[in-house]
């Protein structure tokens, strides 16, 4: 077996076997190789765990923070997912109102208010792409947005969003799942829209 050469698990290098040194986990140029190389495993391991924990803790702050949010902030974080919604599915339709065409700032507005009607706040029937000065400062300039909201959706529609409607009680769950919906609704409309550009 004389000037058998064997790889250092270590260093890679060959080194003849009479010289190295053989433990149960493989051959080693030299001993302080064989300890160099456990160490080493031992650092990453335990790096390992560190990353992992780190991780854990960084979730964990989140879902505590999570459920120390009010409904009302949940809302304020979901509203705005499914406005961006409403203003890509319009996008290049006129004001809802007032018909314009308006190179201006647009808004999702809700026919019926989230006000007078929380439980229509995501209902896509309920919002439409609008002008800022219809929204802000005609009170979304209302009989104009029914007529057209008429020509749009239809008047069985409109009734059924004029009509009684189910009391809703919005829970933590429901509301995080609308954000998370309206979410992936963007993305995927906006993947579209792109694609169609
Ligand atoms: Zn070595
Ligand atoms: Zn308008």
């Amino acid at each position: 077996m004389a000037n058998t050469k064997k790889k250092c698990r270590h260093c890679k290098a060959f080194a003849l076997v009479e010289t190295g040194v053989t433990v149960p986990l493989g051959f080693y140029c030299t001993k302080e190789h064989a300890v160099d190389h456990q160490q080493a495993k031992a650092m990453s391991a335990v790096s390992k765990i560190r990353a992992k924990a780190t991780q854990l803790a960084k979730k964990d702050i989140k879902a505590r923070k999570q459920a120390l949010k009010s409904l009302g902030q949940l809302h304020k974080e979901a509203q705005p997912e499914f406005n961006k919604y409403i203003r890509l599915r319009d996008k290049g339709q006129p004001c809802i109102s007032c018909q314009r065409y308006h190179t201006g700032q647009n808004h999702a507005g809700h026919f019926l208010s989230i006000g007078s009607s929380p439980e229509l706040r995501y209902v896509e029937n309920n919002v439409h792409l609008q002008c800022s000065v219809c929204n802000n400062h005609l009170s979304g300039n209302q009989l104009l947005y029914r007529v057209n909201l008429i020509n749009k959706i239809g008047i069985k529609a409109v009734e059924l969003l004029e009509g009684p409607q189910e009391p809703q009680r919005y829970r933590r769950d429901d509301i995080i799942s609308i954000k998370a919906k309206y979410k992936a609704k963007v993305k995927e409309l906006t993947i579209n829209l792109e694609g169609a550009a």
